[in-house]
C-alpha cells in the first residue's frame, strides 16, 4: 500500500534499517545523560541546522509533538495574551487550547491572510501550512504581516505539515514548530521547536517553571545537550539518520513545488476532480485537498488500487479527501496515483 495520508505519512524507506541500526549500536539501552546519548543529541541538533537552514543564533529543543508545542507557547512564551490568526481547523484548535487570555481573527480560506483582523497581543499565533484545508501562508505574506505587528511582539508559527517540505525563511518568526510524521517522514512521537534568542528572552521574563515542559527548564537542558525527561531515544537516533542522508532543504523544497505545480495542473487538466481551494495563490505545497461526493466509494476504489488516501480533516471531514505531497513520496508512487484518478 502506498499511504498519501498527510499524517502519520509514508516514511523514508531509509527508515527501515536505520531502525536496526538504532537497535544494534545499543544507544536505545543508554542512559540520556550518558556520553554517547549527549553525542547524538548535539550532532542532529547541528543536523538540523544545517540541513534546514536554521540560523545559528535560533535554539533548537525537542519536544513530544506539536501539540505539545502550541501548549509550550502558551505557557512559556506568552506573557499576557496570545491572538490567533487561522483559516482552518488546526489554527482554530491551537487558539481553542489556549490556557491564558487569547483573541483570533478568522480569515477565509480563498483569501490571503492579509485580510485578517489583527488585535493587541504579545505572541502571534500562526499556521503557516493548514494541513485541513490544503493552504498555506507564503514567506511573503507572513512577512507582509509581520509589518504590520508590534516590532516587540513574538510571531510563533505553526509548520507542523510543511517544515522539512518547505524552504523556511527562519527569520520571520521567534517560534516554529512541527512534528517527524509529515514533511519529515519519520514515524510519529517526536516534535521539534525552533526559537529566536528575543523569544527566550520573553520565556525568562515570564519565567513559568512549573511543568515538566516549561521552555527554561527543557532550554538548560539542551544546553547540555540532555533532555528533562528520559526521550524517545529511537526517534532521535532516526532523525539524525534520516538528516545525514538527506540533501539540503532548498533542493528538496524545489522538488516539492515543481511537483506540486504538476500535480495541481494535472488534476486541473486531465480529471475532472475539483479542489477544495479555488484561489491558485494560497493553494498548499505540501497538502491537496479536493472536494468530493463519494469519499467513501472513493477511497474503497483507491485501497483496491493499493493506494490510501488522506480523509478530509475538520469541517470538511465528510467531504473532501486529502493527498499528501510529502518528500519521502516518490515520484514513481505519484504516477501510480494519476493512473489510478485517469482510470475512474
Ligand atoms: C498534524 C498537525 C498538528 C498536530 O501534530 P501532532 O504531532 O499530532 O501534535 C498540528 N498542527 C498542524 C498544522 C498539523 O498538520
Amino acid at each position: 500500500m502506498i499511504s498519501f495520508y498527510p499524517g502519520p505519512s509514508k516514511i523514508y524507506p531509509s527508515v527501515e534499517s536505520s531502525l536496526q541500526e538504532a537497535f544494534q549500536s545499543g544507544i536505545l539501552e543508554m542512559n540520556h545523560r550518558s556520553e554517547p546519548f549527549m553525542n547524538l543529541l548535539a550532532e542532529t541538533i547541528e543536523l538540523l541546522h544545517q540541513k534546514l537552514n536554521i540560523p545559528t543564533e535560533y535554539h533548537i529543543c525537542l519536544t513530544s509533538s506539536a501539540t505539545e508545542c502550541w501548549e509550550i507557547v502558551f505557557q512559556s512564551f506568552v506573557k499576557q495574551s496570545s491572538h490567533h490568526i487561522f483559516n482552518g481547523a488546526f489554527g482554530k484548535k491551537w487558539y481553542q487550547n489556549a490556557i491564558k487570555t487569547a483573541t483570533f481573527s478568522e480569515f477565509d480560506a480563498e483569501n490571503t491572510i492579509a485580510t485578517a483582523n489583527i488585535q493587541k497581543a504579545d505572541v502571534y499565533c500562526i499556521t503557516q501550512n493548514e494541513t485541513s484545508s490544503g493552504t498555506q501562508v507564503s514567506m511573503q505574506d507572513l512577512w507582509q504581516i509581520k509589518g504590520e505587528l508590534p516590532a516587540d511582539a513574538l510571531v510563533a508559527i505553526d509548520a507542523t505539515s510543511s517544515m522539512a517540505g518547505v524552504d523556511i525563511e527562519w527569520q520571520l518568526a521567534d517560534i516554529w514548530f512541527a512534528s517527524v510524521q509529515k514533511c519529515f517522514g519519520l514515524p510519529a512521537g517526536m516534535g521539534i521547536m525552533v526559537y529566536s534568542e528575543k523569544a527566550y528572552q520573553q520565556a525568562i521574563e515570564v519565567n513559568d517553571r512549573r511543568f515538566y515542559n516549561s521552555l527554561l527548564f527543557i532550554h538548560d537542558n539542551f544546553k547540555k545537550f540532555q533532555t528533562p525527561y528520559t526521550p524517545n531515544i529511537l526517534g532521535i537516533f532516526l532523525l539524525n539518520d534520516l538528516l545525514k542522508k538527506l540533501e539540503k532543504i532548498e533542493q528538496v523544497a524545489d522538488k516539492i513545488t515543481q511537483r506540486a505545480n504538476k500535480l495541481y495542473s494535472f488534476f486541473k487538466n486531465e480529471t475532472s476532480l475539483e479542489l477544495l481551494i479555488q484561489n491558485e495563490s494560497v493553494r498548499s505545497d505540501t497538502v491537496l485537498a479536493f472536494k468530493h461526493p463519494q469519499i467513501d466509494l472513493l477511497k474503497s476504489q483507491a485501497k483496491k488500487a493499493g493506494i490510501i488516501l488522506g480523509n478530509g480533516y475538520g469541517n470538511h471531514k465528510e467531504t473532501s479527501f486529502r493527498i499528501a505531497n510529502f518528500p519521502a513520496i516518490s515520484d514513481e508512487e505519484f504516477e501510480i496515483l494519476k493512473q489510478f484518478f485517469l482510470k475512474i
